[in-house]
């Protein structure tokens, strides 16, 4: 790999000189905030649809949002609002596509089915398989991160599907990925208003795009694939076929501020994305209180009881 040259071009607006980055595709000049597309050598092509999420949430309104999510959901220490000891935050503006689709999806598979077969003393229960087949469609305003070799804690949590909510067990393995919870993701266009650079704080640093419209479709589209795919996943025993058609109403650009908070709790440090547009919690890291995992082990140790009790009831019934 080659290190990214620093490299500049005008300002079709404006006339101000823009500084970017070799391999940088989409560029917004500091000064105007109007922005453009490298699609191929020589080839400029200005952003029109180029929209963006004002800033609004001040300090005081995520620490408040913060507090609120450390005091609800399963498996957080009751003391977690009060005993969480910030550390500092970052915010920064990345850019991101929304491709604005709709997909339609059918597929095909096999479920499995239990049925008794008999009288009396001889009836049994038999398994067979069943086919099962269906159709569904979904819209979405598909957000693909427009940069590529930085990862920012949590963006993925954007789009439906991905952790959002992460729990710590530290060590506890009868953990069984309880209090992980899944997004069900953010509509960036929801409140999107044309991109203005002067809504942007100067304290806050406005990332260019890395990957061009094309790319991001392509990219949505593999993953629209993947999440239908899982839904329908989860509606069958097994599935055989799967087939996702997408349709594509357009493509925009959107910068969104974020802010990425660290607190500590007992010596341990997590981390949270908070939407700099809404002051809702995007992705979170959590410890799990003492408590919780107690009652787990209880209701563990009762399962496990339960289990061997039945096995032991039946062995001394069968004499
Ligand atoms: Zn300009």
């Amino acid at each position: 790999m080659t290190d990214a040259v620093r490299q500049q071009l005008q300002c079709k607006s404006c006339g101000a000189p823009i500084d970017y980055l070799s391999g940088e595709a989409t560029l917004t000049c500091g000064y105007c905030g109007s922005t453009v597309m490298l699609a191929g050598v020589g080839n400029i092509v200005p952003v029109q649809s180029h929209f963006c999420l004002a800033p609004r949430a001040d300090e005081a309104a995520m620490t408040a949002s913060i507090k609120k999510w450390m005091g609800e959901g399963f498996f957080k220490p009751k003391d977690l609002p009060e005993r969480a000891a910030f550390q500092g935050m970052e915010g920064i503006v990345l850019p991101f596509w929304v491709v604005a689709c709709r997909s339609f999806t059918q597929w095909s598979g096999q479920n499995r089915r239990t049925r008794t077969v008999g009288f009396g003393k001889h009836s049994r229960t038999e398994t067979y398989w069943e086919p099962a087949s269906g159709s569904f469609q979904n819209t979405h305003n598909w957000s693909v991160y427009a940069r590529r070799g930085e990862e920012w804690f949590g963006i993925d949590a954007l789009n439906p599907g991905a952790v959002k909510t992460a729990a710590d067990w530290g060590g506890f393995f009868l953990n069984f990925g309880l209090g992980n919870e899944s997004s069900t993701g953010v509509n960036l266009m929801q409140g999107a208003t044309k991109f203005d650079v002067k809504g942007i704080p100067e304290k806050m640093s406005i990332k260019n795009g890395q990957i061009n419209q094309q790319q991001a479709e392509e990219e949505a589209r593999g993953q629209i694939v993947r999440y239908n795919r899982a839904i329908a996943d989860g509606r069958v025993t097994t599935l055989t076929d799967c087939d996702t058609q997408i349709s594509v109403d357009g493509t925009h650009l959107v910068h969104l501020p974020l802010w990425i908070w660290s607190y500590t709790y007992e010596g341990k440090t997590y981390r949270l994305l908070v939407n700099g547009f809404s002051g809702q919690i995007i992705k979170g890291e959590h410890p799990v209180g003492k408590y919780d995992k107690l009652v787990v082990l209880i209701v563990f140790l009762l399962v496990v009881g339960g289990i061997i009790g039945l096995i032991v009831f039946a062995l001394t019934r069968g004499r």
